[in-house]
């Protein structure tokens, strides 16, 4: 009972269901392949949002914004070691994506900002919502809609290849039930190996041990997949590590929780470092830290700010005060010096960050109820990944293409070179996810 279609992709997260939607779109028969029982993969689990530049949104609001400065935010967040040509292509298709994912039906409608970012460009729901659950669900119900079909619980094992040419997939399912599905182009959009220690300490020995903010799919297969024939792949030591991860149940705490003005203070309750500095330079500094966790601690008009931080609350990973001295003594720290780090960083907040030079200060901490989270980092993000080209086709070791072999989202690397900016995530995926499966179409 072999299939047979037009575009088969493999992965069922934001990348691969807008490719799947560009693909029909484009007057292509679709199947999808998702190993887990449910769509969406890690791309559900992203918080924080989705950097554009140049948006309606944007303009609505009254945000002068550019692709140039979010193609160089990129660029220097990721160290310069990027793809500059993959960059130029993420930044400049950003805001049409936005536009494409409003018209598919999405709220993109509040605009933030993230560490790394110098301007509000972090696109999600109204209130602040989480975004990669959101748009999961519309790009979902859009590829329902267009008769796209997904197989869950069905795992991709190998890339079929004719005269080099990739033809199609075998799987699996859950019940041991093997066949091949035959297509004119295969697009691995598998996301990342973030849930995969073997992998990721492999290529990284300093992360042994770590915890991970992934999805028990995130296992690197499609990097596998890709190099048993002959794909290459390019930094795949480049691992992020996401600062804000909550020890006791892996929960991340999004990163626009300090973009709306959390700050980060250590067991003993002082600032150790720029809040807003990229993910790497936060994580090690947490490292640092007696028992190698931190507390964020905000106030009640960030909590009010941001519909993620009730959601926390809700999970019982916070603790509270209606003053800053009752929640240092629920947390357990010297409540002096907690209300001297609050203090001097309001002070801080109409003038520099005297300090630790944070850049962006959108409020003082000042109206209670106040809250701490406990948190420290963890596998979040793998940056390397398989060699792609412009049009989203997959190059071999030897520089050339392979043809009918396309790859989008996590899985692939070069976009956000040593350090993935926050928000860039989405970007990524629906950018290139677009691309792969317009260019799978052809
Ligand atoms: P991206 O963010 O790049 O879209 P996600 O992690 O959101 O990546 O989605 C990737 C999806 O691919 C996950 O749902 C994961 O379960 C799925 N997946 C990974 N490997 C395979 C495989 N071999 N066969 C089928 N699905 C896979």
């Amino acid at each position: 009972n072999d299939l047979k279609t037009d575009v088969v992709i493999i992965g069922s997260g934001g990348a691969g269901l807008a490719a799947a939607i560009e693909a029909k779109d484009a007057g292509k028969e679709v199947i999808i392949v998702e190993m887990m029982n449910m769509v969406g993969g890690n791309t559900l689990r992203a918080t924080g949002g989705l950097n554009a530049a140049g948006t309606s949104v944007q303009k609505d609001q009254g945000i002068e914004d550019s692709a140039d400065s979010h193609y160089e935010d990129t660029m220097k967040g990721g160290y310069n070691i990027n793809n500059p040509a993959l960059v130029e292509i993420l930044a400049s298709q950003a805001a049409d994506s936005v536009e494409w994912l409003i018209g598919l039906g999405a709220d993109l409608s509040n605009v933030g900002r993230m560490a790394g970012s110098s301007q509000d460009r972090t696109h999600r729901p109204t209130g602040g919502a989480p975004v990669g659950p959101h748009v999961v669900q519309v790009l979902k119900e859009n590829a329902e809609e267009r008769g796209i079909e997904i197989l869950l619980e069905t795992k991709a094992t190998d890339i079929i290849t004719k005269d080099g040419k990739a033809t199609g997939i075998k799987v699996e399912q859950k019940d041991g039930t093997k066949f091949n599905i035959t297509a004119d182009a295969v697009i691995i959009a598998t996301g990342g190996f973030g849930a995969s220690e073997e992998m990721f300490a492999g290529f990284d020995t300093k992360l042994a041990g770590f915890g991970t903010t992934n999805h028990a799919g995130a296992t690197g297969s499609g990097i596998v997949m890709g190099q048993a024939i002959g794909a290459d792949v390019v930094d795949m030591d480049q691992i992020q590590t996401h600062p804000t991860v909550v020890p006791s149940n892996g929960h991340m705490i999004t990163e626009a929780v300090r973009g709306n003005g959390a700050i980060l203070v250590n067991a003993k309750g002082e600032r150790f470092v720029n809040e807003l500095a990229t993910r790497d330079v936060v994580s090690a500094a947490i490292l640092e830290q007696e028992g190698q966790t931190a507390y964020l601690v905000l106030d009640n008009s960030i909590r009010e700010s941001l519909s993620a931080i009730d959601g926390y609350i809700r999970m019982g990973i916070t603790l509270e005060g209606t003053t800053i001295e009752e929640l240092a003594s629920n947390v357990g720290m010297d409540s002096d010096t907690l209300v001297n780090t609050i203090t001097a960083y309001n002070g801080f907040v109409d003038g520099v960050d005297a300090d630790f030079e944070r850049a962006d200060m959108p409020r003082k901490l000042i109206e209670g109820s106040y809250y701490a989270i406990e948190i420290g980092p963890a596998v979040h993000h793998t940056m390397g990944g398989l060699v792609i080209n412009a049009e989203g086709q997959v190059i071999d070791t030897e520089g050339n293409v392979i043809s009918g072999l396309f790859a989008a989202g996590e899985v692939t690397g070069g976009i956000h070179g040593g350090n993935r900016l926050g928000g860039n995530a989405m970007t990524d995926l629906i950018v290139f996810g677009r691309i792969a499966g317009k260019s799978a179409a052809k």
